[in-house]
């Protein structure tokens, strides 16, 4: 199964895809986790991609694919993949579904996550992350079982930098103009089964797991 998960920064893509990993046994990719990882580790690509990331602005088609390409080169994604926060533009669409065609599969479902732009903001400025899993937590809506630790690993959850009022509105603000064109793509194709982020987290995965199995377009 090929799954994307797709919504505004802050909707919940990488919570619920932490739940559905687990459910599927299918891997999750994060191109924000790819790519954090390239800059971590200093490389030219990595450089590139962390200036645009710190000021909230998507990372270059080329740098993306090229991340996002070898990551999917890899043999555990035979068996499916859920797609987390790619593809972003429409471009990267079009070269998804290219690449899908060469290992002869296809997308599967996309999954809209709708959340109004006050509640990104919020759930976003108060984001912890793990840097050892990728895991986020918020200290009112989903807090740590302790106090700034991962539950999975116990690593001292951190604060991302883009996570700042300024750069989340403005990443909003990107999400808006370059990535909402993708799920138009994707209606087109008779894809996208939209789903409200709002409420618990167990209540909007079980919309999930509801959406995904309805027939195509369910869930809209
Ligand atoms: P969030 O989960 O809040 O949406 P991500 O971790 O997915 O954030 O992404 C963090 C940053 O990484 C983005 O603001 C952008 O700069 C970059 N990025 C991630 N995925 C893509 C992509 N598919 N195309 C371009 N840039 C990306
Ligand atoms: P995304 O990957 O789409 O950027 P996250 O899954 O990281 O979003 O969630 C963003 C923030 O909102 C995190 O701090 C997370 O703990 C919190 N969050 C996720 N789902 C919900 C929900 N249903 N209600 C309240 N807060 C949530």
């Amino acid at each position: 199964m090929f799954l994307t998960l797709f919504g505004a920064p802050g909707s919940g893509k990488g919570t619920q895809a932490t739940h559905l990993v687990e459910r599927f046994g299918i891997p999750q990719i994060s191109t924000g986790e790819l790519l954090r990882a390239e800059a971590a580790s200093g490389t030219k690509l990595g450089r590139l991609a962390k200036e645009h990331m710190d000021r909230g602005e998507l990372v270059p088609d080329d740098v993306t694919l090229d991340v996002f390409r070898r990551r999917l080169s890899q043999p555990d994604v035979a068996g499916g993949v859920l797609l987390d926060g790619f593809p972003r533009t429409v471009p990267q669409a079009v070269e998804l579904d290219r690449v899908l065609e060469g290992m002869d599969r296809q997308m599967d479902r996309v999954i809209f996550i709708k959340v109004p732009p006050e509640e990104l903001v919020n759930r976003l400025s108060g984001r912890l992350t793990c840097p050892v899993c990728g895991r986020t937590y918020h200290p009112v809506l989903a807090p740590p079982k302790n106090d700034r630790l991962c539950d999975r690993d116990g690593a001292r959850l951190i604060e991302r930098d883009d996570d700042k009022a300024e750069t989340a509105r403005r990443r909003i603000s990107v999400y808006l103009d370059r990535t909402l064109p993708v799920l138009e793509y994707y209606r087109r194709k008779g894809l996208v089964s939209e789903v409200s982020g709002e409420g618990d987290i167990g209540e909007v995965r079980r919309r999930i797991m509801d959406a995904i199995a309805a027939p195509h377009g369910g869930g809209e």
